[in-house]
């Protein structure tokens, strides 16, 4: 965090406040694990923090420290509405653009609270006074790390801000695996070690929940999988039924998109995933080497993300939508096969 940035968000914490943080839509374990460590660090600065997500997220991050006091938008909207007006001061996380809070954009466009961006993904917009942009980063539980460190807050690093720090770091680089993941952040992975975040407990919480529907869910999504050998290309899809007849729950085809891409000589994997509910057809992208998924999902599938792994949607029906997919390909070609 740059100089300037650090004065102005010094500035913006003076005296006690009334703070929302707002993670994104269909949040995950960095945005979740990013806001509550923030919610318990501005505590110990002697702040009165609420996080708000905009709807409810999967139950294998319902264990994190803090978790209990999260308001879920969609759930208590006259209650978040009252919140967000009543404070002067936001922090939005591990999102770019006010258009990734879904039925909370307007809300939060119409707010005269002044906004503090913390974020990893790639074009950040411009609606806040302080931004902390940093695409590098592998995740925004990191960059809350170095916002801690910056304003000279390290010492209040404890076992619930340690354990969501870790989290999310943990989710978001692969479990330490995806390029992002720095000396640095490894650096500050035994620093949250240290602090008490327990790392066999994390990573079987996060990843040793499964339920049997989710493993029946997956073995559908392996069967549905297409391999497009000429363009290093894989994808699986997965229908409303299928969902229906797996008792889906949130959270539980989070993943399965690596398998596509674990594949040898895959370099570019979907799933396209049938939402009923909001009629559209939800995408996850991924991409191993410097093909960018955030600049293939911007461009087709109004959406984005990072280098290599982004998310869209199309509202066209499941099979026009993979039809659709393949006749893009062959303008790829040459940006796939190297
Ligand atoms: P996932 O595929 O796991 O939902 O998301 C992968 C990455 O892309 C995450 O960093 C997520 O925040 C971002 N992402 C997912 N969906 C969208 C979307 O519709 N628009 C944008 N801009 N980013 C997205
Ligand atoms: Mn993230």
């Amino acid at each position: 965090m740059n100089s300037e940035t650090t004065t102005l968000v010094k500035k913006l914490l003076d005296g006690q406040k009334n703070i929302v943080i707002i993670g994104h839509k269909n949040p995950d374990g960095d945005a979740v694990g990013s806001c509550l460590a923030l919610s318990f660090f501005l505590k110990k600065l002697g702040h009165n923090p609420t996080v708000i997500l905009p709807n409810d997220f999967p139950n294998f991050l319902k264990w994190l420290p803090g978790t209990e006091t999260i308001l879920i938008y969609e759930k208590n909207i006259d209650h978040c509405r009252t919140l967000i007006s009543n404070t002067d001061l936001i922090f939005t996380l591990d999102f770019n653009s006010l258009t990734r809070v879904g039925i909370m954009e307007n809300q939060l466009v119409k707010s005269t609270a002044k906004f503090i961006m913390i974020d990893h993904h790639q074009q950040p917009s411009d609606y806040a006074v302080a931004t902390y942009s940093d695409t590098a980063m592998s995740s925004t539980c990191e960059m809350i790390y170095v916002f801690m460190e910056t304003l000279g807050g390290l010492h209040y690093l404890d076992r619930k801000i340690a354990t969501n720090l870790y989290t999310g770091i943990m989710t978001d680089t692969g479990s330490f695996r995806f390029p992002s993941t720095s000396a640095s952040t490894h650096r500050k992975i035994a620093n949250l070690i240290e602090a008490g975040a327990e790392n066999t407990t994390i990573h079987q919480n996060i990843y040793d929940t499964n339920s049997p529907d989710k493993m029946k869910l997956l073995g559908i999504a392996l069967n549905n999988l297409v391999i497009l050998p000429e363009y290093h290309t894989a994808y699986i899809s997965l229908t409303q039924k299928d969902l229906d007849d797996n008792k889906f729950r949130k959270g539980d085809t989070e993943g399965f998109v690596n398998y596509a891409l674990s594949i040898n000589n895959i370099v570019f994997a979907v799933i396209f995933i049938e939402n009923r509910q909001e009629n559209i057809i939800k995408m996850s992208l991924r991409s191993k080497g410097d093909f960018s998924v955030n600049d293939f999902a911007r461009t087709h599938y109004h959406g984005g993300g990072h280098l290599n792994a982004a998310g869209g949607r199309s509202s066209s029906p499941l099979n026009t939508t993979i039809s659709e997919f393949i006749s893009i390909l062959p303008a790829y070609k040459t940006a796939l096969s190297k």
